[in-house]
């Protein structure tokens, strides 16, 4: 049977990230204040506000730090939200839950920088601003949509013409661009790692190889229970995300997975970085099946894409495909490409596409269903969670606290028909405004 999650160390980001701290199983029992399960952003980050407010906290994780969607995702790290514009969002969520995760989310950049300053991670954080390319001229329309709203909301942002896309991006293919200024990137795992460390110092505790198997009441507290031991707490907090694996009864069932995958280049040359992002920002191409790239420090192209028929599936002809993209949007770049990492990931999709604060029981809550732009919603969400084991009341919370709920079946398979009815409206857009179309479009 194939394994159920995708190889951790093929990444690139294994292979390049600091050291992991020491750490290993839990054995025997202790008693914390909280007791946070899952070590990736959502979990790291949580432990780090507690912890530095002098609360006991525990982390417990089944693998190893970052070894979910923390360690292995493409890195980019642009504090917006991932499907629905502003005005969806607060049509979706209402007031005053719009409003606060909005504020939560469009400032989740200073939340990143100020954690890799103040713990000195070293995770290759650069702060060199996101561009979404159009390439159809209607699609300015909808990205100065996209600069109105979050402008008004306090984001740097800025339309850009196409002679400045251009300069920005290398590339001569957009009719113009959305700028976003204060999104950045990381070394994905070396961030996990950084995080889990700062825990540690800030006086956390931190087991891995201890994946959490029940939590039953006990001696006036919760039991949360590990193969080598069990942590007694008050508070409990699930954040496993789409590497959920038992701990609660039924959280897997409030998302379904959607693969993606990563991959990277050798490190490009200087006349190659010339054509291909000459500063250094992160793009995403501007189609409907979504096309990210950035560099990591070694000058390598690391790009993300959904699979799709043969993309995804086929190496041989998947690397040709990101290849001929490439090429395509930036015919200044000559080097042939080797495409030497290729991974996959898992992520955890619903609905709504953000994430959800599920309350399982007085005392215990579970995050997950972050829907892909994990990095900088991770991050924050440290910031929602301690305030929840704080005690600060429902009611004030930034994110609305729900009872489980499982996520219909057609959410295994609505995401890739809305990645395919992207593409059919791309190709609709190229013939009707007579734009040119990337090669396997
Ligand atoms: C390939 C890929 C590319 C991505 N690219 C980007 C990107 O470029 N930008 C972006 O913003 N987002 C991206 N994402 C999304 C982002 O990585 C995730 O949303 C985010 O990392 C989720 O963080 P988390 O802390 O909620 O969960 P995770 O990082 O998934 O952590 C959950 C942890 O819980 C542990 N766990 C599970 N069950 C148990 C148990 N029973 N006991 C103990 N521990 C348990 C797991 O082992 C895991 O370590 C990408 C995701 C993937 C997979």
């Amino acid at each position: 049977m194939a394994p159920r999650f995708s190889d951790f160390t093929a990444t690139l980001w294994y292979a390049t990230a600091p050291a992991a701290p020491a750490t290993g199983p839990l054995q025997g029992e202790l008693r914390a204040d909280v007791c946070i399960v899952g070590a990736g952003y959502s979990g790291l980050t949580t432990a780090l506000e507690l912890a530095r407010q002098g609360v006991s906290v525990v982390v417990l994780e089944r693998a190893e730090l970052g070894f979910g969607g923390s360690g292995r995702n493409a890195g980019h790290c642009t504090p917006t939200f991932t499907h629905f514009s502003l005005p969806e969002l607060r049509k979706v969520l209402g007031t005053p839950w719009a409003e606060r995760l909005i504020r939560r989310q469009t400032r989740a950049n200073d939340k990143v920088a100020e954690m890799v300053q103040r713990h000195a991670i070293d995770c290759e954080w650069e702060q060199n601003g996101y561009v979404q390319g159009a390439l159809f001229p209607s699609h300015l329309k909808t990205l100065r949509g996209h600069m109105e709203s979050y402008n008004a909301v306090g984001a740097r942002t800025r339309m850009l013409d196409r002679d400045e896309a251009e300069a920005i991006t290398g590339s001569p293919r957009f009719y113009g661009g959305w700028l976003h200024e204060e999104a950045g990137g990381v070394n994905a795992l070396a961030y996990a790692r950084g995080l889990g460390r700062a825990v540690l110092e800030e006086g956390g505790q931190v087991f891995t190889g201890s994946g959490v198997t029940g939590c039953t009441r006990a001696e006036g507290a919760w039991r949360v229970a590990t193969p080598g031991g069990a942590v007694l707490a008050e508070k409990v907090i699930y954040t496993t995300g789409a590497y959920t694996v038992a701990g609660w009864p039924k959280l897997e069932e409030t998302f379904r997975i959607m693969r993606v995958f990563v991959a990277a280049t050798q490190p490009l040359s200087a006349e190659s970085q010339a054509a291909v992002l000459p500063r250094r920002t992160t793009i995403q191409d501007g189609r409907g099946d979504i096309y990210v790239y950035k560099y990591n420090r070694e000058n390598r192209i690391v790009a993300s894409m959904f699979p799709m028929g043969a993309r995804g599936r086929n190496p041989a002809y998947t690397r040709q495909v990101l290849s001929d993209r490439l090429r395509w949007l930036h015919p200044g770049l000559k080097e042939e490409l080797r495409w030497d990492f290729f991974w996959y990931g898992e992520l955890d999709m619903q609905r709504l596409t953000v994430p959800r604060l599920y309350g399982l029981a007085p005392g215990v809550v579970a995050m997950t269903g972050l829907s892909g732009r994990g990095v900088p919603t991770g991050s924050m969400l440290g910031g929602i969670l301690s305030d929840w084991a704080l005690g600060r009341p429902e009611a004030d919370l930034d994110l609305r606290l729900e009872p489980l709920s499982r996520q219909p079946l057609y959410m295994s398979v609505a995401p890739q028909a809305a990645l395919r009815g992207y593409r059919l409206r791309d190709r609709l857009r190229a013939l009707r405004q007579k734009a040119p179309l990337p090669p396997h479009a």
